[in-house]
């Protein structure tokens, strides 16, 4: 994804933030090795190809494009070298540092990890000028022997400070005491990232640029330093041909032989309707579903604008249940609210329909982190947050439960760096770094397996959520009469 709008790109930029001509901006982004297409073509994630073809051979010096991290670092294929290269030519030039970012907010945060992680490593190699061996590729060493040029106490110290303290509330801005801004998309699935980067950022701002894909660019945010509940993405209609298939949450599941929804061209766009974006690209895509579910918003001048709803399809269903990753997003934000007397907060999240045990039930792997002074949660906390997920599931769901066609949801609370673990193995089979957003719902098995071997402890919601059986139900025709205590629980 996604250099059409660099971040250098003065003109626009100066608009909204003044001075970044004055210094860097410290983004962390990576590549992946090119594979080849059966019939012999080169495929690669689109950021790839651009870093590829942009950052190799960009030519002309331009002051609002001042990057820390060395082009060789960049294309190096082996993350642990290039995040680690990067992170240290970052922290070389920490005063410097105007913005920083990555292309989704995951890649930011993993950023932030790798330096948990290493910071010794880091300080060591900047108390004595040297590079860790660890990094090996040439272009690398040498790229970085540019940058660090001896012995740098001082930096070390300070690094050795700050990290030591295990104290990561607002590391980001004390290491790099004068960023203006986060460079990062934290829309859509990577909205639930923002508390995150909030405490880790003290609160600096978010610009969301860009809404884009492997398959084609689609919009850009022309007000990026709004707020991200904000953002609305203006559609670039010469990027290739868009049409929209109109997406009505509400609505019953076509017949299979019914004819597809009749497409609307951009131009009658409704305001406040939702659509599922098609678009027929310059590559050769004709009438390709993304998959995403937009909401129109407004337009500038023809150009229709969207907020991002969702990804179209992200589902849990164990019977006639259907769950979106809005609806499950919305579930774990509710629930780990009870957390927050503990300190303690869902980093990472997943789910799975697990349809083994009869009924099926819903299992969510959560991540959890504790802040300073913080206390794990007791058994029976996060048995109570199992029934605050299920409070805020629809109804279809709540009346499943109390019908017993769904089982108690579950937590399955996983050891820290599982997330971590699940995307090195996305990686590993093909993924791009860079565009790699966790599922918020996984069905393949050895992710699974990876996921159950790093299980802490398990907990299973204790009552049947609120469900207010209406009249004459479904239900009531189907015998579906309710075995739970559910009324009794207090929402
Ligand atoms: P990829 O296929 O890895 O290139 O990812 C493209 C998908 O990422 C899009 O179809 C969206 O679902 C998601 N995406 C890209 N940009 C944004 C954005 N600005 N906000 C929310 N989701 C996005």
């Amino acid at each position: 994804m996604w250099g059409i709008v660099r971040s250098d790109d003065g003109g626009a930029w100066r608009r909204y933030v003044p001075g970044l001509d004055k210094g860097k901006g410290l983004y962390f982004f990576f590549i992946k090795s090119e594979t080849k297409t059966p019939g012999g073509l080169p495929a690669m994630p689109v950021t790839t190809s651009f870093y590829k073809r942009y950052i190799k051979h960009r030519r002309a010096f331009n002051p609002y494009d001042v990057r820390t991290s060395p082009t060789a670092a960049i294309l190096c294929t082996d993350s642990f070298q290039s995040m680690y290269a990067q992170m240290l030519c970052g922290l070389l030039a920490r005063t410097e540092v105007l913005r920083i970012g990555a292309v989704f907010a995951s890649g930011l945060l993993r950023a932030i990890r790798f330096l948990q992680l290493h910071w010794k490593e880091l300080a060591h190699d900047l108390r004595t000028g040297t590079l860790s061996g660890k990094v090996v590729e040439p272009s690398i060493r040498d790229a970085v022997a540019e940058v660090l040029t001896g012995p740098n106490a001082e930096l070390a110290d300070f690094v050795t400070a700050e990290c030591g303290k295990d104290k990561w509330e607002g590391i980001i801005t004390r290491m790099w005491p004068n960023t203006k801004y986060l460079d990062v998309i934290v829309t859509g699935a990577m909205a639930q990232y923002i508390p995150t980067l909030k405490f880790y950022s003290g609160g600096l701002p978010m610009a969301c640029k860009i809404y884009a894909s492997s398959e084609c660019y689609f919009g850009l945010n022309l007000r990026p330093m709004c707020d991200p509940s904000e953002v609305s993405y203006t559609i670039m209609p010469n990027m290739g041909y868009f049409e929209l298939m109109p997406h009505d949450p509400d609505a019953a599941p076509l017949p299979r032989d019914s004819p597809p929804p009749r497409l609307v061209d951009l131009a009658d766009a409704e305001v406040g309707r939702e659509y599922e974006l098609v678009i027929t690209t310059y590559a050769g895509l004709c009438r390709y579903r993304v998959g995403d579910i937009l909401q129109v918003t407004g337009f500038h001048n023809a150009a229709p604008q969207f907020r991002f709803v969702r990804r179209k399809n992200v589902l849990l269903s164990i019977d006639s249940d259907k769950t979106d990753e809005v609806e499950l997003q919305a579930a774990v934000e509710r629930a780990s609210g009870l957390l927050s007397p503990y300190n303690a907060s869902v980093v990472e999240y997943t789910s799975h329909a697990d349809a083994a045990t009869i009924p099926g039930h819903y299992v969510v792997y959560w991540e959890l982190a504790l802040r300073e002074g913080g206390a794990w949660p007791e058994a029976a906390v996060l048995e109570r947050c199992c029934l605050e997920m299920e409070q805020a599931l629809n109804a279809v769901y709540r009346q499943g439960r109390n019908g017993e066609a769904i089982g108690p949801l579950e937590i399955r609370v996983v050891r820290a760096g599982t997330f971590e673990e699940m995307m090195d193995y996305a990686v590993s089979r093909g993924a791009s770094i860079s565009q790699y957003k966790a599922p918020r719902c996984v069905s393949l098995v050895p992710i699974i397996e990876l996921l159950n071997s790093r299980v802490l402890s398990k907990h299973f919601s204790p009552a049947c959520p609120n469900y207010i059986q209406p009249a004459r139900t479904t239900s009531d025709r189907h015998g579906l009469a309710s075995k739970c205590p559910s009324s009794t629980i207090p929402v």
